[in-house]
């Protein structure tokens, strides 16, 4: 995969420097690239002046074509949705390309997200062959339903139990939500998503309840 030159700014020792970062990685042919993102370490950038680690944001895309996803980190510099225009073919006589264009479309998850937190929980869910539309409808029920209302934001999670909804609160992770198997499957089957929708978040869902409603 292609690199491009970043600059980063020391966090210690206020020093910038330019470091080689991939655009992006296709795990399938390079697997060892999926525990750095999990471990957040692939935005780790250690400074050759004092040895300090930084944490350094920058554009990258997670592609799993096995488990057929493509999740696209920006930063807020970027406004227009990435995959625009991705899976468009100029040449519309090719109806072999065109065929095997429309079946990507169908079955691929196209992703934008803004922070490494939100790549991982995507790639988790998406590993898991969950939609994660349908665990953004589950999360904002199971807020609607909370009556303390202390639920600040709910995350999916992997466990050795199963699957389930990590809850954020003011007083931090204190208990989790098994995932509802039955309730997905219910919404699952209840919805219609429209799929050139790539930025799937808590504002999504609470806009598609809202039309819903
Ligand atoms: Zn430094």
């Amino acid at each position: 995969m292609a690199k491009h030159m970043i600059r980063f700014r020391c966090e210690q020792c206020g020093k910038n420097h330019d470091a080689a970062v991939y655009d992006g990685v296709d795990v399938s042919k390079e697997p060892q690239f999926r525990a750095k993102v999990m471990d957040a370490s692939i935005f780790d950038f250690v400074c050759p002046d004092c040895g300090a680690v930084s944490g350094i944001l920058y554009p990258f895309l997670y592609h799993d074509p096995v488990n057929r996803f493509m999740v696209q980190l920006v930063d807020s510099t970027i406004t227009e949705d990435p995959f625009t225009g991705i899976f468009d073919t100029e040449d519309e006589t090719d109806q072999a390309i065109k065929g095997v264009v429309e079946d990507m479309k169908e079955r691929y998850f196209l992703r934008t997200v803004r922070t490494p937190n939100e790549l991982m929980e995507k790639i988790a869910i998406f590993e898991a062959g969950y939609d994660d539309r349908v665990i953004e409808l589950m999360k904002q029920g199971i807020i609607a339903a909370d009556s303390a209302g202390t639920i600040l934001h709910l995350y999916y999670a992997p466990t050795d139990q199963g699957p389930v909804l990590l809850c954020e609160e003011e007083a931090g992770f204190t208990r989790s939500f098994p995932l509802d198997e039955t309730v997905y499957k219910t919404i699952q089957s209840a919805m219609q998503f429209d799929a050139s929708e790539t930025r799937i978040d808590e504002t999504w869902a609470r806009a598609v309840l809202k039309q819903g409603s």
